[in-house]
């Protein structure tokens, strides 16, 4: 089978790889589409997890069961299915712990296009087929169920560690197609006041649509700065972050209220640490409580999430800016990830 790969740190390009095979509890699975990350971006440009030779790229994507293993119970080849970017193990202990996402060790339940082959390929392997899969629900296009696998697990995820309750005020740092899913995550947890940082107009725009009620650019002066004029000078019950880089972490807890709590989605791409500013960290003492982490995936999250756009309480297709049909066409989607053009938010590819 052909696979669209990475190389080397910085290369990409099609390599062949035998299939996959299917263990007892697996699933080898035919993408129906696929989507772009911009986690792809920083795995191949910035090798920001290490040097990876030969390895197929991609983490969101639906597809067709074409083979199941002989323990799997409730999938069959034929069906449609949701596909999460992290697969965790569900007999771990860090599952049991109640970090599925960590499964096997930091990180280790984001398997695609990190410890094995990812789902821009021909054909790719889902391990733990009954944890892990999730039915497409009928009526959902195959771009809005390659929504599903990430960004909004991811976006969602960001609400969930910031804790937002009904009436909070949010700040959420970065609108790219992440950061638009933590907008929408908020608006549902019933935040009152959601100031979006952000500059490419089609994702302000869409931040509107799902309940962003001011913007802040982080290209006319400090977050903080913009964020205290806004609030009187009292600051934010939450920051959600998704985008920026490691120096965010100053801003967000400059921008929060004393007790409040931050929750990060970000991938770390570069550099060494993350400050905290002391004093606004009330010297230690501020209860600024700060949570970061890798989305959670598995079934039961998958079809909880698909039920909402099924039931047509989120629609993802805002997210969705540019599709595309053939496999050719992953280079130039992904280049575009990388450039970011005004117009983008999300390039889908339909083999
Ligand atoms: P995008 O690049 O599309 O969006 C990033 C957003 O951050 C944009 O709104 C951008 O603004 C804004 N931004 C850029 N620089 C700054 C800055 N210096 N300060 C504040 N905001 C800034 O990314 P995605 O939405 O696709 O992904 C967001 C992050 O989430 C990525 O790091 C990605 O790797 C990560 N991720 C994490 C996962 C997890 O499980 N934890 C899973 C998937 C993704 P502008 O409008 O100007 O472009
Ligand atoms: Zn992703």
């Amino acid at each position: 089978m052909k696979g669209f790969a990475m190389l080397g740190i910085g290369k990409v390009g099609w390599i062949e790889k035998e299939v996959p095979k299917c263990g007892p509890l697996d699933a080898i699975v035919r993408p129906l589409a696929i989507a772009i990350c911009t986690s792809d971006v920083h795995t191949v440009y910035e090798g920001a997890i290490g040097d990876r030779h030969n390895m197929i790229l991609g983490h969101e994507g639906c597809g067709e069961i074409v083979e199941v293993g002989s323990e799997v119970k409730d999938f069959k080849p034929g069906d449609r299915v949701l596909v999460p970017a992290i697969t965790p193990d569900w007999n771990s202990l860090e599952a049991q712990a109640g970090y599925s996402m960590h499964s096997g060790g930091m990180l280790a339940g984001w398997k695609f296009s990190n410890f094995k082959d990812g789902v821009f390929s021909e054909y790719f392997h889902v391990n733990d087929a009954d944890g892990n899969l999730a039915l497409i629900p009928d009526g959902m296009t195959v771009e809005e169920a390659c929504i599903l696998s990430d960004m909004v697990p991811t976006g969602f995820h960001a609400v969930e560690l910031a804790d937002v309750q009904f009436g909070d005020s949010v700040l959420v740092i970065g609108i790219g197609a992440v950061g638009l899913m933590s907008v929408a995550g908020a608006s549902l947890r019933g935040a009152s006041r959601i100031i979006a940082v952000g500059t490419r107009p089609v994702c302000i725009n869409a931040a509107k649509g799902y309940g962003a009620t001011d913007f802040i650019s982080y290209k006319d002066g400090s977050i903080e700065d913009q964020v205290m004029e806004l609030t009187g000078g009292k600051g934010v019950d939450r920051v959600c972050i998704a985008g920026g880089d490691v120096s965010t972490f100053e801003a967000a807890i400059k921008s929060l209220k004393p007790g409040g709590r931050i929750g990060s989605v970000n991938y770390l791409g570069s550099g060494d640490f993350v400050n905290i500013p002391r004093t606004e960290w009330g010297c230690g003492m501020g209860h600024k409580q700060i949570l970061t982490g890798l989305m959670p995936g598995g079934r039961l999250r998958m079809e909880k999430l698909s039920s909402l756009v099924a039931s047509g309480r989120l629609d993802v297709k805002p997210e969705i800016t540019h599709v595309f049909h053939g496999w050719d066409h992953c280079a130039e989607a992904l280049e575009l990830m990388r450039d970011k053009p005004k117009d983008l938010i999300k390039p889908v590819v339909i083999p």
